[in-house]
């Protein structure tokens, strides 16, 4: 099945009991038993709930993947990854990651004796050189969050096969219709369901996709040992909202490809960053491993001065100044003193999240209102 048909139907069935197109909102905590033993399938629904388990079902299809799983948050779907490594093992990351990744990395399983390298992932023989007997994880993310850098997972799997370890690949800001990490050799896909996925700007999720058995055994494990499950209801909007994921990722795919270049020749703008440009470094990895470059653009302005991109957030009027991304809805940000704040400056700052850096998540609004929001907003 293509793409399309899987976003609509995998997962999903008529209701057994009353033929309803759409699956239920089963709200329940738990599922009567005729027996001892005797049951449906489902016990409890921190382990099992139907319309959860509908979602994890389409996801994995969309992902290309076997098994799916579904948290209450991305990085509640990070932390159930980082809980399959024990002490002493190693992880290889970028060092643009998003700020609530390199938070849990550092502040919450370094002291459980976990430990995180972090560097430019465009350079394979630097990931390579960083391996050793205890390296067990390479998380990528890509492209990455804010600088749309774009890592080839493909030569990041020869990495991590021949060293024996678990690649992880964060596909939150590419989508699974541009892009199947698991396609390209990854162990495990992650996606925040809180962006594209739910695409609505309605619902917290996160979600895990492999197909290696062994793994799904430890992932369900652990999402059941710890219980930060996703609820019916979000379950449900997020059903419906992959529902039209092909067609908005489109519509995002065009109108971010018309605000790039329309920034691109802004007198006032420094550099766009988007892979879509001939002239972004990693084209040629985007070209081969992406369908599409999607709606994710940054750019820093001349002069680099904190108070011009400051006001300029402020002044836009379709943009939405706030966190988060993928909506319908465009939103713009500005990641130094909001998404990467918890990043220390002289970090950041390596990576090129300067003072005036500003990111937007283009929405599906008509292309030339953004555009003129923006155009008023540079004046
Ligand atoms: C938002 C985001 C996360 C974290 O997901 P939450 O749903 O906010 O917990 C992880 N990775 C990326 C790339 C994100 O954009």
């Amino acid at each position: 099945m293509k793409f399309a048909t899987k976003a609509i139907h995998a997962g999903v069935h008529p209701d057994p009991a009353t033929g309803a197109i759409m699956t239920p909102i089963y709200q329940t905590s738990t599922y009567v038993q005729d027996g001892v033993g005797n049951h449906k399938g489902y016990e409890y629904s921190r382990t099992q709930n139907p319309t959860r388990h509908a979602l994890e079902k389409n996801i994995a299809a969309i992902e290309n993947g076997k098994f799916g799983a579904c948290f209450g948050s991305g990085l509640a779907a990070i932390d159930c990854v980082l809980k399959m490594l024990n002490p002493g093992d190693e992880v290889i990351s970028t060092n643009d990651l998003y700020g609530g990744s390199y938070r849990i990395f550092r502040t919450i399983f370094e002291k459980y004796g976990i430990i995180f390298h972090f560097v430019n992932m465009q350079d394979v023989d630097a990931v390579a050189a960083l391996v050793n007997e205890n390296t067990k994880m390479i998380w990528v993310e890509t492209p990455t969050n804010p600088m749309m850098n774009i890592v080839d997972i493909e030569a990041m799997a020869k990495i991590s096969k021949a060293a024996g370890a678990m690649l992880c690949v964060d596909n939150t800001f590419a989508t699974p219709y541009l892009q199947n990490p698991l396609d390209l050799g990854a162990d495990v896909v992650m996606h925040s369901v809180t962006k594209y996925l739910g695409g609505h700007s309605d619902v917290v999720m996160g979600a895990l996709v492999c197909s290696d058995e062994n793994i799904a055994n430890e992932m369900y494990r652990i999402q059941n040992s710890t219980g930060a499950v996703t609820a019916p209801m979000d379950s449900f909007l997020v059903l419906r909202g992959i529902k039209t994921l092909h067609l908005r990722v489109q519509r995002h795919c065009e109108n971010g490809e018309k605000v790039a270049r329309f920034l691109a020749t802004h007198p006032k703008i420094d550099k766009v960053y988007w892979p879509g440009f001939e002239s972004h470094p990693n084209h040629e990895v985007a070209k081969r491993q992406m369908r599409g470059f999607g709606g994710m653009i940054s750019f820093n302005l001349k002069g680099n001065q904190l108070e011009d991109a400051l006001s300029i957030v402020k002044k836009v009027e379709i943009f939405a100044l706030a966190e988060s991304l993928g909506g319908v809805e465009s939103l713009i940000g500005h990641p130094a003193t909001m998404t990467h704040a918890s990043i220390p400056k002289d970090v950041r700052e390596q990576s090129g999240v300067v003072d005036s850096l500003i990111r937007l998540s283009v929405g599906i609004e008509d292309a030339d209102d953004l555009i003129a929001d923006l155009t008023q907003a540079l004046a």
